[in-house]
């Protein structure tokens, strides 16, 4: 998670009081240097990781998005074998001539090899 002000991560803060841990999830920048230097909340880490885990089970939820881009991910892998394929037969081809190419070279005139 990045904070929309300062653009940093937000860390898993866990201060220990004298009688409970209070765990939240606060800005890198306002952790860091202090309150003064960003202005986002303190966001408690029960109720976001809540919230996180609901909308994760909502995404899955909606299975023709994941077929999407199932689908779309098989197109591009497709798409780029053919091009692998084209870019292997052509440095097949070039090191087809430079080992004609080291043949060549190392005949002596009049010799067998
Ligand atoms: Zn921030």
């Amino acid at each position: 998670m990045i904070c929309d002000r300062r653009g940093k991560h937000y860390l898993g803060v866990a201060p220990h009081g004298r009688r409970q841990c209070y765990r939240s999830y606060t800005c890198y920048t306002r952790h860091r240097y202090g309150r003064s230097t960003c202005p986002a909340d303190r966001l408690p880490a029960d109720q976001l990781e809540h919230a996180v885990m609901q909308a994760l089970l909502a995404t899955y939820e909606q299975t023709d998005l994941l077929e999407h881009a199932i689908t779309t991910a098989r197109s591009q892998a497709a798409h780029l074998r053919e091009q692998h394929q084209g870019e292997l037969a052509a440095i097949r081809g070039e090191i087809g001539k430079a080992g004609r190419w080291v043949c060549r070279s190392t005949r002596r005139p009049g010799g067998s090899g």
